[in-house]
C-alpha cells in the first residue's frame, strides 16, 4: 500500500501555496475592515465609545499576533487630546530586531475617524471611515502578521495606529515626540490611509514627491515587478495631510502608496464609486473589489525588505515643505 505522504500531489500544493496565502491576506484585511467600519464604532470619532472599541480590537490584534508591547506591559500610547478630560491613544507594538539594532521601519495607520456628526437632513449620521481609514487599519495588521511569520527581521519593525488624525495629526505627533526607538534611527515610515479596494492594478503614485529623495529609487524597485510609476501633479497639495508630514517636518523619510486606475495590461479603468471619504457614504459597497489588497500589501512589503536591507542614504531635503503653514 502506498503511505500516505506518496499520496500527496506535492507539486499541486507548492503551486497553490502561493494563492492560499494571497486568499488568506484579503479574508483578514476584509475581516478586520468590516468590523472596524461598522455602525458599532460609531465612526471611531475623538473621544467615543467606538473609537475605545477599535483600540481594544487593535490591541487584541496586535497580542494574537505576537507583537511585543512598549514599556513592558501595553500596546498603548496615551497621549493628551485637545479640549478634551479624556486620553486618546496610539496602539504600538513592534517586532524586535533579530541582533541589537536602534533602526527601525515604521508602519502608520490612523484608526480613528469622523464619528457620528448630525447635521439637518441627513438620516445616516455616523462616518463609517471605510476607506479612510479602517481598511487601511486592516492592512497594518495584516502586514504585522505577516512580519511576525516570517521571523525576527535585520532591523526593528514598529507598527503604530494612530488616534487624533482627522483633527490634526495629535498621534502621530505624540509618537515622534516619543519615539520607541530613535528618529535618527528611523529608516522610514510606511503609512496606510486609503488602501486599493478597486480590484487589480499595475499603476502607483507615492506622497509625497518632493522634498524627498527616495521616490526615484522606489521606482527602480518595483518596475521590474511589472508596476508603473504615476505622479499626477495634485499629489503636492497634500504635502502636510497624512500622519507622514509628522515625521517629514522632523527630518524623517516617510510615505504614503496609493494604486492608480491602470487594469492590468495598460487600459485606464473609469474610477469606481467607493463611498466617498469624509462623508457618511464612507461605507464597504457593492463596487469594492478586494482583489486588489494583496497587492498593494505587497508592494509595502517589498518597501520596507528594501529598506531594511537598505537602511542607509535617503533623507529629508526639504523638511519645511511639510510643516503647517
Ligand atoms: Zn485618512
Amino acid at each position: 500500500m502506498m503511505n500516505l505522504y506518496q499520496r500527496i500531489p506535492w507539486g499541486l500544493v507548492l503551486f497553490l501555496l502561493p494563492f492560499v496565502l494571497h486568499a488568506q491576506s484579503k479574508d483578514n484585511i476584509r475581516k478586520h475592515t468590516e468590523f472596524l467600519a461598522s455602525d458599532e464604532l460609531e465612526g471611531r470619532g475623538t473621544g467615543s465609545r467606538g473609537i475605545r472599541l477599535a483600540a481594544n480590537y487593535i490591541a487584541a490584534q496586535f497580542n494574537a499576533i505576537g507583537l511585543q508591547k512598549i514599556n513592558g506591559n501595553s500596546f498603548y500610547q496615551k497621549f493628551p487630546f485637545p479640549g478634551q478630560a479624556e486620553m486618546e491613544s496610539n496602539i504600538v507594538g513592534f517586532i524586535e530586531a533579530r541582533t541589537p539594532s536602534t533602526k527601525s521601519v515604521v508602519f502608520v495607520a490612523h484608526y480613528d475617524g469622523l464619528g457620528i456628526q448630525k447635521e439637518a437632513g441627513q438620516t445616516d449620521t455616523i462616518y463609517n471611515g471605510a476607506l479612510d481609514n479602517a481598511v487601511g487599519v486592516g492592512a497594518l495588521l495584516e502586514l504585522a502578521r505577516i512580519f511576525k511569520n516570517a521571523g525576527a527581521p535585520k532591523h526593528n519593525l514598529v507598527f503604530v495606529a494612530t488616534a487624533g488624525e482627522e483633527f490634526g495629526r495629535h498621534g502621530s505627533q505624540f509618537y515622534v515626540d516619543h519615539p520607541i526607538f530613535p528618529n535618527a534611527d528611523t529608516i522610514i515610515c510606511l503609512n496606510i490611509d486609503g488602501f486599493n479596494v478597486s480590484g487589480p492594478r499595475e499603476d502607483f503614485f507615492i506622497f509625497p514627491r518632493q522634498g524627498v529623495d527616495f521616490v526615484d529609487e522606489i521606482e527602480t524597485l518595483l518596475t521590474p515587478l511589472g508596476w508603473h510609476y504615476i505622479s499626477p501633479d495634485w499629489v503636492d497639495d497634500l504635502n502636510a495631510s497624512f500622519d507622514t508630514a509628522s515625521f517629514l517636518s522632523k527630518g524623517i523619510p516617510a510615505l504614503t502608496l496609493w494604486i492608480g486606475n491602470r487594469l492590468k495590461g495598460g487600459e485606464i479603468a473609469e474610477p469606481l464609486d467607493l463611498g466617498g471619504i469624509h462623508t457618511p457614504q464612507d461605507e464597504i459597497n457593492d463596487h469594492w473589489n478586494w482583489d486588489g489588497v494583496e497587492d498593494h500589501l505587497g508592494l509595502y512589503k517589498r518597501i520596507a525588505d528594501y529598506f531594511l536591507e537598505h537602511p542607509d542614504g535617503i533623507e529629508v531635503t526639504d523638511p519645511s515643505l511639510f510643516m503647517e503653514q
